[in-house]
Formats: structure tokens, sequence, C-alpha cells
């Protein structure tokens, strides 16, 4: 424990908050996203802006604590609040600005993409973010960030155009193509390793109206309907992003398909068509919408607070075998009250950058796999995880060797080197360059001594 006269020192230098064990507010404070979560930081700083990010690194040098950052708190694994670390908390820090010329917008570190839609959307733009609002961009943008605008415009990483730092070191810098490189090139997929990412800069489009809802099916056509969905997604313009999810919903096991098309709306009312003529749906909402309104269809179903197991591969083979195998390990011995495996369409722009160009190295997937179980009682939680890693069993055979570093949760090294690929060198030398110490250890983690 840090001694009390240290925590006294520590809070008068900054203009936002420190919490130490002690004080009121910190269990609040160190909750995060995962109910399973329950670290216990050495202290939390609550940065109210740059000049609290550089004094709370300049805390843990003094102290010899390790890093946790913590944006929107979303991260699996509860790496946000580092146990017995220091946790750099940007929480406080969530403002975006929009410059509607330029078609662009610097968010701060602890915005959410909630927070990011609101500011945009008031000027008719967007850019590829997450598909829950209560996500940070932070997490999200620097493992990749996947959304449902991502085969029209990539990922939330390829519309970055520049980054705010605070290294290991304190020092305060900006990395984008022109400058600092090779740390740009890092941010863009390498998570959290190489410093705190106080602003993001990023590239928008217009997005209006889209034409974007959910297609519901009975779980005994899933398997007809995936093999549908399969050769129709795949042959799909990059307006289109169309994921399929079997969940268990009011009616019980089903097949939910949420569509997102970005394009004109005619032409998306056809190619959406044959999806919605296949085969008659539980439910059809499809329609011209806002863009927010696909961007908070989860919003209710991803609560604060619940237990989660995640295990995530991207798809090597989408064949008749992996849909049977999938939806066979789902429909057998469903758990309530939320299990899900659900199949996100990649492709498209995601795909046109090359492995090497950024640090996010799985290019060329075209669908991502991820089984997910949220629930509450503690009493439940063998029998969720169980019956995760027994979907995840039946689906491995079919998934490639890679994984997304925003979907892993601790699965021990080689999957994190698999999540990195071919760039993990490239990482790692980047990794001795900007944080040798690994004071930044909290994350999916490329260790400083890694040899090459
Ligand atoms: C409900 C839900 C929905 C999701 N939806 C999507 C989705 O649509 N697309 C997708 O791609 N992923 C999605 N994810 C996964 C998501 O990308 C990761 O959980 C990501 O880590 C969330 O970012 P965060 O800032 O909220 O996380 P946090 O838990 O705050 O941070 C996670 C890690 O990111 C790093 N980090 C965070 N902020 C900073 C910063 N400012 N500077 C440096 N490092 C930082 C740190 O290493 C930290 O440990 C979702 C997750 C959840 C729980």
């Amino acid at each position: 424990m840090l001694a009390s006269a240290r925590i006294q020192a520590w809070r008068t230098p900054l203009r936002g908050r420190l919490f130490s064990p002690e004080d009121e507010g910190y269990d609040e404070a160190r909750r995060v996203f995962n109910g399973m979560i329950d670290s216990r930081p050495a202290a939390i700083v609550r940065c109210a802006g740059v000049a609290d990010v550089m004094a709370a690194l300049g805390f843990a040098r003094e102290a010899g604590l390790p890093v946790a950052v913590r944006g929107g708190g979303h991260g699996v694994t509860g790496s946000a609040v580092g146990e017995g670390g220091l946790v750099v908390d940007l929480s406080a820090m969530r403002s975006v600005r929009v410059d509607p010329r330029r078609r662009t917008a610097r968010a701060e570190g602890g915005a959410t993409w909630g927070d990011f839609d609101h500011e945009t959307q008031a000027f008719g733009l967007a850019t590829t973010g997450g598909i829950v609002p209560s996500t940070g961009i932070a997490g999200l943008t620097l493992g990749g960030g996947i959304g449902y605008l991502n085969r029209k415009y990539g990922l939330a990483c390829d519309n970055l155009l520049s980054a705010d730092v605070v290294t290991a070191d304190g020092q305060w810098l900006t990395a984008s193509d022109d400058e600092n490189a090779e740390l740009f090139w890092g941010l863009r997929g390498g998570g959290g390793n190489f410093g705190v990412v106080t602003s993001f800069e990023y590239r928008l489009h217009p997005v209006g109206t889209v034409l974007a809802g959910e297609l519901v099916f009975p779980l005994d056509r899933a398997k007809e309907m995936l093999r549908f969905y399969r050769d129709w997604s795949s042959a799909a313009p990059d307006e289109l992003r169309a994921d399929a999810t079997l969940l268990l919903g009011p009616e019980g096991p089903v097949l939910d398909i949420i569509v997102c098309w970005c394009g004109e709306l005619e032409e998306g009312e056809r190619v959406v068509q044959p999806l919605r003529s296949m085969s008659a749906p539980l439910l059809d909402t499809i329609a011209p919408v806002p863009y927010p309104v696909v961007q908070n269809l989860l919003t209710e179903v991803f609560r604060p607070g619940l237990r989660h197991y995640w295990k995530a591969g991207f798809m090597r083979t989408f064949s008749d075998a992996a849909i049977e195998a999938i939806v066979d390990s789902f429909a057998d011995d469903v758990p309530s009250p939320f299990a899900a495996i659900a199949i996100e369409h990649l492709g498209g722009a995601v795909g046109r950058v090359e492995p090497q160009d950024t640090a996010f190295a799985h290019r060329h997937a075209q669908y991502s796999v991820l089984v997910l179980r949220m629930w509450q009682d503690p009493a439940d939680s063998s029998a969720n995880i169980a019956w995760g890693r027994r979907c995840f069993h039946a689906a491995a055979p079919f998934l490639d060797e890679g994984a997304y570093v925003n979907y892993l949760a601790d699965e021990g090294e080689a999957r994190v080197r698999a999540a990195y690929g071919g760039n993990y060198e490239r990482l790692a030398a980047l990794k001795r360059r900007y944080d040798p110490a690994n004071r930044f250890r909290f994350n999916q983690n490329i260790p400083a001594s890694t040899v090459s």
C-alpha cells in the first residue's frame, strides 16, 4: 500500500481526482464493464487533461508502479484497472471536436462511441466505430476497431489521422504519418502497449440515413439461412455489413441478422431483398433509419456489470461443415439468459490495406466469430464458461490461427502472439523504444524483453 504522505503529495498538482483504496468513490472508480473484474489498483488518477496524465505517469515512475489505462472500461479482461497498479483513468476526458469542413474529429481518450456519434452526427458525419455506444474509442481504435461501416470505410484505426500520446517517460508527442510514424503504425492495432493516447484525430465520412435493422429466424432454419447468408454477404457491395448471430431472444433460440447498408437507399433495398424474401422471418425491422439508431440497437443487451466470457477467432473456412458445427454447438443446451455466437462481417475496405501497413495484421479475414456469454450470478460462472468453451471448441477447426486483440481474454502468450501475427517482432521493437520497462503491461502485452 502507498504511504498516505505520498498519496497526499500526489493529489496537490492534479486538476482531476486521485482515489486511493481508503477514499470514498474508490470502489466505484475501479468498477469496469465486465462484472467479473474485482481488481484493486494502488491508486486511480482520474485525469482532467494532459497535464494530469503526465503527472500520473511521473507518480508511477517514482513509486515503481505498473500503469493501467482506462478509456471506456470495456476491455473484457479488465485491463483498465490492473491489480496493484496505478490507473490513468481518462473517463472524465470525453470531449469531441468536429471540423465539418475538413471532415475530421478530434476526440479525447476517454470518449465513448456514443459521445463520438452524438457530436459527429450533428454534422451528418461518422467513422467506423463500435456497435455499442458505451464502448471506448481508445481501446477499440488501438486494437483495430470493427463496426458497421468497416467494409466501406475500413477499420476505426484506418481512419485515424493522428494521435496525441504521453509515453512512459512522460513525454508528450504527436504520432501521424508525418511525425513519429513508426509509433503511429503501432498505435493502429498494437493495443495500449506504447503510451497513453490523450486524443485521437479521425477522418469522417458523410453518413446520414442508413438502411438497417434486424431479421430474426427460428433456430430450426438457422443452418439453411446461414448458408444463404454466407453466399449472399460474401458477394455484397462494400456498403453492406450484415452480422449473423445465434442468440437467445424472447422467442427462444434464434438466428438474428443485423443489416446496415450505408450507401444509396434504393440500391440497398435491392441488395437486401434476397435475404428478406428467402424465408419468412419472425421479425423484420429493416428500414431507412438515422445511423445512431443502428448504433443503439444493442444498447439494452449490453448492460454494464454483467459477467462476461468471450472467445473469438477469424473464420478460415465458412463451409457447410462449419455452419453445422456452430449451430449444433449453440443448440446443445443453451444456458440462459444471454448466450450468443456472432459472425461479424469483415472484408471490403478492411482487406484493401496490407497486413504490414498498420499493426492490425488480420486483413485477409472475411468474418470474425465471437462466442459470448453474459450472466449475473457468480454461481452460474462455471456452467457459462463451460458452454462458451464447448462452442468455441466446435468452431475452432474452421478458424485460422489469428485472434482479434480486442476480443482476446486472458488466453496466454501464444494467443497474444497470434493476435499481433506477423507484426509481432516489429511491435516488440517499438515496445523496446517507447516502454522498455514495460510500464504499460495491463494489456495484451508485448514484453519489451522479447528477443527478435
Ligand atoms: C459491449 C461491448 C461491445 C464491443 N463492441 C465492439 C465493436 O463493435 N467493435 C470492436 O472492434 N470491438 C468491440 N468491443 C471490444 C472493444 O474493442 C474492447 O473491449 C476495447 O478494449 C474497448 O475499449 P475501451 O477503451 O472501452 O476499453 P478499456 O477497458 O478502457 O481499455 C482496454 C485497454 O485499451 C488500452 N487503452 C484504453 N484507453 C487507452 C488510451 N487512451 N491510451 C492507451 N491505451 C488505452 C489499455 O491497454 C486498456 O487496458 C466491444 C466490447 C464490449 C464489452
